[in-house]
């Protein structure tokens, strides 16, 4: 495999590196990866593992992502790589988000340039950085949007929203539009859910819908761990505060995987979830990962 030096990132004592792309500021050794598997200390460089290396490539319908209103009705080319800063036990593709790149398998290496050619030959008019958390792959997804914005193609992010400032000051501004996560609204949910922290979420948050680029929201609600009252409602009145009731809302499903095996969400309590914002003035709400007849 092709290494790709990291970004953001500085030199330590005893050829430690500290990468700085995520809040989690992981100091690493050489020879070692840090929490997310694919930045590698070799020899006190940090190098991207995931450059260049996508290992899930596919045509999705934009509304998958989900975005339900940004260029509706259109293809998008989606990309993800391994990696991710966040350990979600719900996590619902954590093969992709727990895998490591294999020292002993070739990977083919797919540039930027080839990703866009591939959109435009699959019709797309977007490409989407997905599956696993792009933040992971933000040099890659930098260089693709770049020539992206050149070639007129759209660019999609779905992401955790777990960046450092530097990093989203680099990435944010070449994203047309973005679905993030907002897990469960609470420190406590974050440090026990997905082994992060809740704050620089809102953070970059607002700094995205800051930068004038599309947003939407999704919030995976989980039985009994995030569907309070309370904490929705807190959720709706930051969004009102920080953002806009315009901004579209996903309440999407949870169903038992990776370490998850609670029971699935009933199609009531989303229900229940999607008068509570209508009541609070948000018109934008979409469920998802459920069948409800009209
Ligand atoms: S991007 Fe990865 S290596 Fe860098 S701080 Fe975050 S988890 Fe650690
Ligand atoms: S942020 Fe997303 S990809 Fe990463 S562990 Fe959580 S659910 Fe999985």
């Amino acid at each position: 495999m092709e290494k790709h030096v990291a970004k953001w990132w500085d030199a330590a004592e005893n050829g430690m590196t500290v990468c700085k792309l995520c809040p989690r500021n992981c100091h690493i050794a050489s020879g070692r990866t840090g929490f997310c598997g694919v930045r590698k200390n070799q020899d006190g460089v940090l190098y991207s593992l995931c450059y260049g290396y996508p290992v899930a490539l596919q045509v999705d319908p934009i509304e998958k992502k989900p975005l339900a209103e940004y260029l509706p009705g259109t293809k998008t080319f989606s990309f993800g790589t391994y990696g991710c800063n966040l350990n979600c036990c719900f996590c619902q593709n954590y093969h992709l988000s727990r895998g490591v790149y294999d020292d002993q398998r070739k990977y083919d290496y797919i540039g930027p340039e080839v990703i866009i050619e591939l959109a435009f030959t699959h019709n797309c008019h977007s490409v989407a950085f997905t599956y696993n958390e792009p933040t992971v792959f933000a040099e890659y997804a930098i260089d693709v949007a770049e020539l992206a914005r050149k070639e007129k193609l759209g660019t999609v992010l779905v992401s955790n929203g777990y960046i450092s400032p530097e990093a989203a000051r680099e990435l944010y501004p070449l994203i047309d539009a973005a679905n993030i996560d907002m897990k469960g609204f609470s420190e406590e949910f974050y440090s026990s859910m997905t082994g992060s922290k809740f704050h620089p979420v809102l953070e970059a948050i607002k700094y995205y819908f800051s930068t004038g680029g599309h947003l939407e929201l999704t919030n995976l609600v989980i039985p009994q761990k995030n569907d309070r009252d309370e904490m929705i409602i807190a959720w709706l009145d930051w969004v009102d505060k920080e953002l806009s009731r315009d901004v579209p809302l996903h309440f999407s499903a949870c169903h038992p995987d990776y370490q998850y095996d609670g029971p699935p969400t009933d199609v009531e309590t989303l229900l229940h979830i999607r008068e509570l914002a209508r009541k609070r003035g948000f018109h934008h709400i979409y469920l998802g990962n459920v069948f409800i007849p009209e």
